[in-house]
Formats: structure tokens, sequence, C-alpha cells
């Protein structure tokens, strides 16, 4: 990301140059005629967005989270036109180099708070055919070398997924700091020739939220962990979530969960101070987790609530 001081994009001093988000690419090749063409005449809406069940390739989205073999994850479906495909790359008879026929739209879903075991789906619609399109007829046309060309197209379309992606992690076109097309170098700027390098501090707190409370958290590896969070305050907890961290309750301290809380198998609770736990259950991702331990003078009160792996 690049560091912006404007106040159309974000108005406070802090700057984070690196996510520290990972993603695991695993890249799975399917053969199928009508799952790869995307060129669907009246289920257009349908087809490009894969918000629904009615979208085009959801039977396949299902197969592929009901296949043990297959890690879960954010699933993007790269899809072509078939009339485009035919006419650019078969039969090569489109022919003025200026003009792309195939889609330049993608769609994405936002991450869900209520069903955890909802796939996120990303569609990007003709990615392969416009590299085509870039390589032999729009750059020899304009006299540009193809290593050159190739990289803008590298640019292009990483910036369109990333902003696709985006979209998966929960960031929308419009936030606290901006309303759409007011902050050009926003990943999330909806239009497609921005740079796309930058996301305000507090929205990338908000895609670390969403990976505690929303579906996205089954797509995060079992071992995660990030360390301690000592609580030090009253503080209450009414979230169904997953905790990558372990807690430390300081004696000064209260903390009330109320609700669900999926711990690492890393994680514990050390209570120095007050917890209680009323109509929740705390369990584990994978392994078993290390457990709630009571120090010193702590106190622990567990009503209506159920502690297991
Ligand atoms: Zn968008």
């Amino acid at each position: 990301m690049v560091n912006v001081n404007n106040d159309s994009c974000y108005t406070g001093d802090d700057f984070i140059p690196d996510t520290r988000i990972r993603f695991i690419a695993n890249k799975i090749y399917i053969r199928n005629n009508y799952w790869w063409n995307n060129n669907c005449k009246g289920e257009y809406v349908n087809g490009v967005c894969p918000t629904t069940s009615l979208w085009r390739l959801y039977d396949l989205d299902q197969q592929i989270v009901n296949n043990p073999s297959i890690p879960r994850g954010i699933n993007i479906y790269f899809t072509e036109d078939s009339f485009n495909y035919r006419h650019l790359i078969d039969l090569q008879d489109l022919q003025d180099p200026a003009i792309f026929y195939g889609n330049s739209a993608a769609c994405s879903q936002l991450p869900s708070y209520t069903d955890y075991n909802r796939t996120s789906k990303v569609h990007e619609l003709d990615i392969y055919s416009k590299y085509w399109w870039f390589q032999n007829l729009y750059a020899p046309a304009n006299g540009v070398p193809w290593d050159r060309q190739r990289k803008a197209y590298a640019n292009l379309i990483g910036r369109g997924l990333a902003h696709e992606i985006g979209h998966s992690l929960s960031l929308e076109h419009v936030c606290n700091f901006y309303g759409s097309n007011e902050c050009r170098v926003a990943v999330m700027s909806p239009a497609g020739s921005s740079p796309r390098n930058y996301i305000p501090p507090p929205e990338i707190g908000k895609i670390y939220a969403c990976f505690s409370l929303s579906n996205l958290r089954s797509f995060i590896p079992d071992n995660t962990f990030l360390g301690v969070k000592t609580i030090t305050t009253n503080y209450d907890m009414p979230y169904n979530m997953r905790l990558y961290h372990s807690l430390n309750i300081a004696n000064t301290a209260s903390l009330t969960i109320s609700e669900d809380i999926v711990m690492s198998s890393e994680g514990q609770i050390e209570v120095y101070g007050k917890l209680i736990i009323n109509d929740a259950n705390l369990t584990s991702i994978g392994e078993k987790w290390k457990g709630i331990t009571v120090k010193n003078n702590g106190y622990l009160e567990i009503t209506s609530s159920n502690i297991s792996k």
C-alpha cells in the first residue's frame, strides 16, 4: 500500500504499511462446458453475482464445499464468455483490436454474520481471454512491448481481484472516511482505472473483526494464534466469535462472556480478576484448547454454559 495523507481518503495520522493478512492460494482446475461458460443470456445477473442460490455456479460451489479434500476458503471462480472466446481466440474474426468484447464485470459476496458455515465466493469473468486480447491484439496494434503490457495487465487484474476480495473481507465502496469514488487510491474505489493501493487503518481493523465474527472464521487455519490479550477494565463479550488470542483478565478487571466462543488450540484464559460465563459454550476449532485457570484471588462463575474441547 502507499502512504496517503489525503483528506478525501482518511483524516487520521496513522498508517499501516502491511495488513499482515496472508492468502494461501489453492488452484483447482475443473473441465466443464456449462460451468466454464458465463454467457448465459437472460440469466445474466444470476450468472455474474454469487450472492444467491440462483447463481449459475451454485451447485459447483456446493460440490467444492462438500469435498473434504479441498480446504475451505474464499472460492474465486474464473469463467469465460463462450461467444467471446470462440470468436476472439478460436475463429479470430473479431477484427477491431481496440475493442475487448468480453465482460469487464466481477462480483463478490460480503461475509455472513449469522451463517458461520456459509461459503464466500468471487466471480471473475473473462480473465484469460482479456490476457489473450492484450497479448495478441491490443499490444501489437499499439506498439507496446509485451513484457510492459503484461505488467500492465497483471496490475489491472490484480487490483480488480484485490477489490473483490476486499468485498469478501467486508469492505464496501463507501466507509466512514469516503464516499463512492471519493478516494481514488482506495482498494475499494469502484472505478476500474483507480490506483487501488490503499486501505485506511480502521478498515483493516474491520477486516480483522470479520475474521472473528463472520463465516470467514472457518477459512483461517486451525493453528492461527496471535498471542495474549490482557483485559484491564470491565468488559462484556456478547458476540459469537472465534478468538485468536489467549485472555489474561487482570485483577482489577471483569469479563462477562454471554455468547459462544471458539478458542484457538493454543489459547487459554487466565483469571486474576473476575470471569463470568453465562449461557455460552466455549470450544476450540481443532485440537483441545488450554482451558481456564483461576489465579490467586481470581473469581470464576459459570452458569448454563458448556466448556469443552
Ligand atoms: Zn465493488
